[in-house]
């Protein structure tokens, strides 16, 4: 996902597929989609650099995107708090790139970290509060295809 437009999609919760906005829903929730979590729910505290998904949109994703079905998860939650960032982290003395934890392409660091300006900042990070996880099956099942 673009840096830019990422950053715009969590500061305003617009939808990751769509880019039309998520609020508006009667219970103030807004839906997390994540993939590649091996079925690992999304637990409250959460952190994600992933933006809020549309029903539809997720639904639609899940019927186009077969790789994202696989191991997905997704929440209501009912607030998303900004965290941080997620960047590439240098070391302070050699001011060369540290590398991510294994599997991970970027560090997700705090706004209050000694780390934050050391990082070159490449999205923002909110974390999630009062999440419900979300049956997927169901969810693609509410939506017309
Ligand atoms: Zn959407």
């Amino acid at each position: 996902m673009h840096a830019l437009r990422q950053r715009q999609a969590m500061n305003h919760m617009l939808c990751q597929v769509c880019g039309r906005s998520t609020f508006g829903r009667s219970d103030e929730r807004h839906l997390f989609l994540m993939g590649e979590r091996k079925g690992r729910p999304i637990t409250d505290g959460e952190k994600t650099a992933v933006p809020p998904v549309h029903e539809a949109c997720a639904a639609e994703s899940l019927r186009d995107c077969p790789h994202l079905r696989h191991g997905a998860v997704a929440a209501w939650a009912q607030y998303a708090q900004p965290w941080g960032i997620a960047g590439i982290v240098h070391d302070p003395q050699s001011l060369a790139p540290l590398p991510a934890a294994e599997g991970e392409e970027l560090t997700f660091v705090a706004y209050e970290s000694d780390l934050l300006r050391w990082t070159i900042a490449m999205r923002d990070v909110v974390s999630l509060h009062r999440c419900t996880p979300v049956d997927l099956d169901k969810l693609v099942a509410a939506v017309p295809a």
